[in-house]
């Protein structure tokens, strides 16, 4: 077995891993980065689109994966988008470097500051806003689609349409920016550029425009070259040594999944950015099989961020639906969250299935009035979630709420063709929580019953935080680790 001493390793390269990088190699500290996803970038293997669910579309899995349209013959292959089945709940997570970013919608933003404060009273909001938030919005590229582009584009009839309907209804809409160059977009609309959002391409990944991490926060963190990040390489277990420092044991694979050599990595600090459930599994299986202390706030306060699907068909089917052609990026929502009765925000969510289908889909995002717990079962070795319907009473309804009113004042029906029974309550994209800020770490992500152990992750945010998580995870991971290094907790 290979054995390798480094000072500082990161487990996992989404969002808090990236941000950890960069500051730590901008601050001369050398990094490794080991990554169990592909670095696709490197590998010069192309994206599949929706259409056509290819080499990227599943890890290790013999068919797709996707909430919908899929196909049931792949040849297993280290994909980016990954599924992980629990009794009432699936949640989908991203592998690759650039984790995350990698397979999602690009929605970049930023929460209403009286949820920030409910949410994190500890933290200094006015910073936050003022300084975090503005940082990661340059950092991640956040850009607004032209308003005259959106009215124009036939690829955008659902979000025009979606908007109508809403406003018709009694919601207030609002404007969603993203990661997604609009400017690139505009080109590959008039066919200047390689199509990529106009193309279908979404969650297996985008071959352009889409500026996801490894475009920003990880190619600035090699540029120091002080970074060198390790794909194919699945950290199984943590030991805690006598000295403090961290031995961990790693499966390095091939784009089979078949392994390639087992390999130990000692280092003297330790970062877990390995994605909320990610980083639960290495803490709490290592707890389950060698003794690795945990604190008991672990695994407490995990939440779906509110998630909930759901969908209309019929939507204005005799003058031409949402439209046969859409573009995977979406950009309008509806912002209900000041209601008192039924607060929830919704994203106004494209359905490209490549002809009309006459179908609006909708992701809401509600409060989490009851949190979940995360364990480990040592017998199946694997996570149990304590997550059921009675976590989700309240989301049904502010569905049902919603449906309802949309049906009233547009016409349409609830979604059996996308869901049973029209909600998909079992869909998650946004699991976050389980070592959260100051509870199970101290107020910079440092790990109780630890000297030098990390977590800077979604998991660090109690299970909701009102919208579409990334840019919450990217500023906490910023300001974390800006004081970690302050502390020097690194030298
Ligand atoms: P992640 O980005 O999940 O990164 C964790 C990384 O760690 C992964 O690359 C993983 O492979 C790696 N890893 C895990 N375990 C190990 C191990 N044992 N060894 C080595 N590596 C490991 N959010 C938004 O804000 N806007 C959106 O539009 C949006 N759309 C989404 C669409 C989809 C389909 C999905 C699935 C998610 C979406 N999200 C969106 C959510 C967002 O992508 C996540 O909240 C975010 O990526 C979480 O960041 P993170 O840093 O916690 O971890």
């Amino acid at each position: 077995t290979e054995n390798t001493d480094v000072p500082i390793v990161i487990i996992g390269s989404g969002y808090g891993g990236a941000v950890s990088a960069l500051r730590l190699c901008e601050a001369g500290k050398k990094v490794v980065m080991l990554e169990m996803g592909l670095n696709w970038e490197k590998a010069g293997i192309p994206f599949s689109n929706l259409l056509k669910p290819g080499k990227s579309s599943a890890w290790l899995k013999k068919k797709s994966i996707a909430p919908f349209m899929n196909i049931f013959s792949l040849t297993p292959f280290t994909g980016i988008l990954d599924r992980l089945d629990f009794e009432h709940i699936n949640i989908w997570v991203g592998r690759g470097v650039g984790g995350g970013s990698l397979v999602n919608g690009g929605m970049a933003v930023t929460p209403k500051e009286s949820y920030f404060k409910e949410i994190f009273p500890d933290l200094d909001a006015d910073k936050f806003y003022s300084h975090y938030f503005p940082l990661v919005r340059e950092e991640l590229k956040v850009n607004v689609i032209d308003e005259q582009f959106l009215k124009d584009c036939p690829y955008y009839k659902f979000t025009r349409v979606g908007e109508e309907e809403a406003h018709k209804a009694g919601f207030k809409t609002m404007r969603v920016p993203n990661v997604y160059d609009f400017k690139y977009m505009e080109k590959e609309f008039r066919n200047e550029v390689p199509r990529s959002a106009l193309n279908t391409e979404v969650i297996y990944g985008n071959n352009y425009g889409k500026n996801s991490l490894d475009k920003t926060y990880l190619r600035k963190a090699l540029e120091t070259g002080n970074l060198e990040i390790l794909d194919l390489h699945r950290v199984q277990t943590i030991q805690l040594n006598d000295d403090k420092s961290y031995t961990l044991n790693v499966q390095q694979i091939d784009t089979s999944g078949i392994l390639v050599a087992d390999k130990v990595f000692n280092c003297k600090k330790l970062i877990l950015s390995a994605g909320t459930m990610g980083t639960l599994q290495l803490l709490l299986q290592s707890h389950a099989e060698n003794n690795f202390p945990v604190h008991e706030k672990i695994g407490k306060k995990w939440g779906n961020n509110g998630n909930f699907m759901t969908g209309r068909n019929w939507v204005k089917p005799l003058s031409g639906g949402t439209g046969a052609k859409q573009s995977t990026i979406p950009v309008g929502g509806i912002d209900n969250w000041e209601d008192p009765e039924h607060p929830f925000f919704t994203e106004i969510a494209p359905l490209p299935m490549g002809m009309d289908v006459a179908t609006a889909l909708y992701l809401l995002i509600n409060r989490v009035d009851k949190k979940g717990e995360v364990t480990y079962n040592k017998t199946s070795q694997s996570l149990t979630l304590n997550w059921d319907k009675s976590n989700t009473v309240k989301m049904k309804e502010n569905a049902q709420y919603f449906i309802r009113k949309m049906n009233k004042a547009n016409g349409g029906t609830r979604s059996h063709l996308l869901f049973n029974n029209g909600f998909g309550a079992d869909i998650c994209y946004h699991p976050l929580g389980g070592c959260v800020l100051g509870e199970a770490t101290n107020e910079f992500g440092k790990l109780k019953n630890h000297e030098n152990l990390y977590v800077l992750d979604g998991s660090l945010i109690p299970g909701t935080i009102g919208v579409n998580p990334f840019v919450t995870i990217t500023a906490i991971a910023e300001y974390c680790i800006e004081n970690l290094i302050k502390q020097n907790e690194f030298v």
